[in-house]
């Protein structure tokens, strides 16, 4: 009896404390993290007191500015105190920078974020997969990334239906350039890899798979017919695709080029996966607006790329934690050994990308760590690249927005633009390792997150 009389009460007690955390966690949130997310009305004034302001476009920082937004929009900027218009918010950022909303080029917000099992993608449903999508895109822009360019998914489209909640408003996270499938040769870089060889895999996983230039225009436009943004072409074996190789070419330049001419009829831009020089500059003289990783690149690889205006994305933070977490997490030795192969050499190329002038786009391979510590990268550009504060900044927003074609209307700070702003305290410049904990996210003119 009295045993069953000191369970309920300890229920009871129970379900007091789930309710009283349940009651504290609904008086935590803040009323801007309600859904939907949409942009404040079109006549809501904002004035931003800056402190630092990160003129990106000049590569300067101004003190003392006041940026004024109106709804989703930045209509003016100039020296504090300015002209604060009648009826604006004051947000008071004076000790702190501002920067444009950051922007990576390469992330993988869909699905499980571990790769320490070559099936994960087969353990999970669709529905699985896109959920974690959602958490991940939130956390992306809590972290100060308001655009992405999320460069493929191992089932297809996940990442269209993703990018288009969040522009309804519905799910809150970064604006999306999404690729919808990869492009890649069978059993190449852009497979789910690591089955048995009389496995079956479902359709919706290899959707991108083409074995010639013929069969590439088809799966382009294919993908392209299904509202995506970009493409996204394996050109060498990958480190993390069981049995592929990082160094070998797995399209020709025709074949490559097949993709480029194709997604141009549509305005759309190709992106390169590619770690061997070969395959580089194969992709380069193909015409792709980006070459992904980069790990192997040459002098030849510099000069063409230079030549062609071709963007790098250089992913370095995926590479630390691998070397950090991937034997204490029982990863599979074969990648663990690519990793470490290229990882070193990547270093080498570039810096060597950096101090021949190739143009340098922010990307960092989200989704092999976990997302949401994108801005980790910023102190490895510097340490590994040879990169200054100004040019790492720059690479996460202007140049960023240009490679994704978005430049009118994200990108920098300046009349006309998106309302996308990032602040953290003090000089931002003097230690870029700030941005891993941004104090304040604006995206279209709403605040997500304020000191
Ligand atoms: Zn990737």
């Amino acid at each position: 009896m009295t045993k069953i009389v000191s369970r309920a009460a300890l229920a009871a007690s129970l379900l007091l404390a789930i309710c009283a955390r349940a009651a504290a966690a609904q008086m935590q949130t803040p009323d801007f993290m309600a859904p939907p997310y949409l942009p404040p009305d079109s006549s809501a004034i904002t004035a931003i007191r800056a402190g630092w302001l990160v003129d990106v476009e000049a590569g300067k920082v101004l003190r003392d500015q006041m940026i004024v937004v109106r709804g989703d929009k930045i209509v003016s900027v100039e020296r504090a105190p300015g002209h604060v218009p009648t009826g604006a918010k004051v947000i008071d950022l004076s000790r702190y920078t501002v920067t444009p909303g950051l922007i990576d080029c390469h992330t993988h917000l869909i699905g499980g974020e571990t790769n320490a099992d070559f099936l994960l993608p087969l353990e999970r449903s669709a529905a699985q997969e896109t959920l974690d999508g959602v958490v991940h895109a939130r956390r992306t822009l809590l972290a100060g990334f308001t655009t992405v360019r999320d460069v493929g998914t191992f089932r297809a489209y996940l990442d269209v239906a993703l990018r288009d909640y969040i522009n309804s408003g519905l799910v809150m996270g970064p604006r999306m350039a999404v690729a919808g499938a990869y492009i890649t040769v069978s059993t190449g870089g852009g497979e789910v890899t690591g089955q048995a060889t009389d496995v079956v895999l479902p359709p919706e996983m290899r959707l991108g798979v083409a074995n010639s230039a013929t069969e590439v225009r088809q799966r382009v436009r294919e993908i392209l017919n299904h509202g995506t943004d970009l493409i996204k072409i394996i050109a060498t074996g990958a480190v993390l695709a069981a049995g592929t190789k990082p160094g070998v070419q797995e399209y020709s330049e025709e074949e490559i080029h097949a993709a480029v001419t194709e997604a141009a009829k549509y305005g759309a831009r190709v992106a390169a996966h590619a770690h061997g020089a070969a395959g580089i500059n194969a992709a380069v003289r193909a015409g792709v607006a980006s070459i992904e990783h980069g790990s192997l690149l040459d002098d030849e690889s510099v000069r063409l790329m230079k030549e062609h205006g071709t963007y790098l994305v250089s992913d370095l933070i995926d590479g630390e934690y691998i070397r950090q977490v991937g034997k204490a997490q029982g990863w599979p030795a074969e990648i663990l050994r690519k990793s470490e192969e290229v990882a070193k050499l990547k270093h080498v190329g570039l810096r060597k990308a950096v101090a021949g002038g190739v143009k340098m786009a922010f990307g960092t391979d989200a989704g092999v760590y976990p997302n949401g510590e994108n801005a980790q990268q910023f102190p490895l550009l510097i340490q590994y690249g040879g990169m200054t504060p100004m040019q790492v900044l720059q690479s996460a927003t202007i140049n960023a927005a240009t490679l994704i074609g978005w430049q009118d209307r994200v990108g920098s700070i300046a009349a006309g633009k998106s309302a996308d702003l990032v602040a953290v305290e003090g000089d931002g410049l003097a230690d870029v390792g700030k941005f891993a904990h941004v104090a304040f996210v604006m995206k279209t003119g709403t605040v997500y997150k304020a000191p």
